[in-house]
């Protein structure tokens, strides 16, 4: 597997820190709110990167977290009238809906901040300890001018950095660039501590949950938006550089955003588009198609004409996966388990090449069209017919979408025979009244 390090701005060879093991965290979401179809693109991004890791022989173990405690969950929440709690578990099961929905795997782990707080709490007073962090009036900052280095995951100089980041008046950092780990609150839910009651911030939740979950090693793979490059994860490793000497992934994995018909997505152009509406409309299938249609690391371009494509490449595929079902199943050979392993092997070396879906979506209607010249042959070889018809389906499993499944009973094969016998014999009436009864059944 090759991937684009975002940490050294290459497509590098994947060596696992454990032989046949890839350990990859992706961070998840707040959960405030329903989840846009730009947050949807991670989910089905490192879902299909796992699948090729699991194709290739590799045990994943995948983490991705819920932040459930921020000031947007508070804020919903007094807007509301309701718990902290009941916000953010109303929209954990919405976000957990929509990776059900989306056929992801299931994770090996999915840590929520409220129920890592002990640590989280340990961390940072670790921190303090090291000098790392500087309490101020019940605030814990992070000091970035202790750490050497600092930047170097986002590629940006520090001292420029701190040009854009001018402390304010009323700040109590040091620093423009320090950011909180640790908020002294008087509104909303809050957690005791050694510096007073409050809540974690953000950038130092990841960091503990991986710790926690890993067994306080590094990880392979760490993931998420281009949006989290910074000052998120430059953020999250500068804390494991303090506390342990080195950075906190070997991998960094980030994916390009989604645009709406050319635009932004953005609250106040009123133009999101919500993932459970996309999927609604759209089907499972031809979601996770569109959102890896284009290469992971580039923008996608979410707009009718994206869909009518989609649409049109899909069903490239499943038709002729379609009609061979058909034949197979009519002669009884829908079993056959051997497939073409020639385009299977091309398509697994396209997604092996830093997840270059669109060459793998070319290898795929290569393979459509290999099977669409199988079924047309007056003597169809069905060998033939199922390894294309296997491999394809293979392909579609590591994009995520599940085979079609078809199985016909004698009573349908009968039909379908009666409606080819129809046609042959031009009974056009038999054959139309036959033909609505095989679309009722889904056969054709
Ligand atoms: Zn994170």
């Amino acid at each position: 597997m090759k991937l684009y390090n975002t940490k050294t701005l290459q497509v590098e060879e994947f060596v696992p820190r454990h032989p046949h093991e890839v350990n990859m965290y992706v961070c998840g979401p707040t959960v405030y709110n329903y989840v846009h179809i730009g947050n949807a693109r991670p989910i089905v991004i490192f879902d299909t990167l796992r699948r090729v890791f699991e194709a290739e022989g590799y045990n994943v173990r995948y983490v991705s977290n819920y932040t459930d405690v921020d000031d947007k969950i508070i804020n919903k929440a007094i807007e509301e009238g309701v718990s902290e709690t009941e916000i953010a578990e109303r929209y954990m099961a919405a976000y957990n809906k929509i990776r059900e929905d989306l056929h992801t795997e299931p994770l090996y782990d999915a840590p929520q901040v409220t129920k890592t707080m002990n640590e989280i709490i340990a961390f940072i007073g670790e921190l303090v300890d090291k000098g790392y962090a500087y309490v101020v009036d019940g605030d814990v900052y992070f000091s970035v001018d202790m750490v050497p280095g600092y930047g170097h995951l986002s590629h940006q100089n520090p001292k420029d950095l701190e040009v854009g980041a001018r402390v304010a008046e009323n700040d109590k950092k040091r620093s423009g660039l320090d950011f909180a780990l640790w908020k002294k609150t008087d509104k909303g839910i809050k957690w005791d501590s050694p510096w007073g009651p409050g809540r974690p911030g953000w950038h130092t939740e990841c960091v503990v949950m991986i710790d926690k979950d890993f067994n306080h090693e590094s990880i392979d793979i760490h993931g998420g938006g281009k949006d989290l490059r910074f000052p998120h994860h430059e953020n999250e490793n500068a804390q494991n550089l303090a506390a342990k000497g080195k950075d906190l992934a070997n991998y960094w994995i980030h994916n390009g955003m989604v645009n709406v018909s050319g635009q932004k997505m953005s609250k106040s152009l009123g133009n999101t588009v919500w993932a459970k509406d996309v999927i609604e409309e759209l089907g499972p299938d031809l979601t996770r198609w569109i959102l890896l249609s284009v290469r992971y690391r580039d923008v996608l371009d979410y707009s009718p004409k994206t869909i009518e494509e989609a649409e049109k490449g899909l069903r490239k595929i499943t038709t002729p996966i379609h009609q061979a079902n058909v034949k197979l199943a009519l002669a009884d050979k829908e079993n056959l388990e051997a497939y073409d392993k020639a385009s299977y092997g091309e398509f697994l070396d396209a997604m092996n090449d830093d997840l270059n879906t669109p060459n793998a979506y070319a290898v795929m209607y290569k393979t459509a069209g290999a099977l669409n010249q199988a079924l047309r042959v007056r003597e169809p070889d069905l060998e033939k017919i199922a390894e294309y018809r296997n491999a394809l389906e293979k392909m579609l499993d590591i994009l995520g979408i599940p085979a079609e499944k078809l199985s016909l009973s004698a009573e349908e094969k009968d039909l379908y025979r009666a409606w080819l016998d129809a046609r042959k014999e031009k009974d056009f009436e038999k054959a139309d009244k036959l033909r609505s009864q095989l679309e009722e059944k889904g056969i054709l």
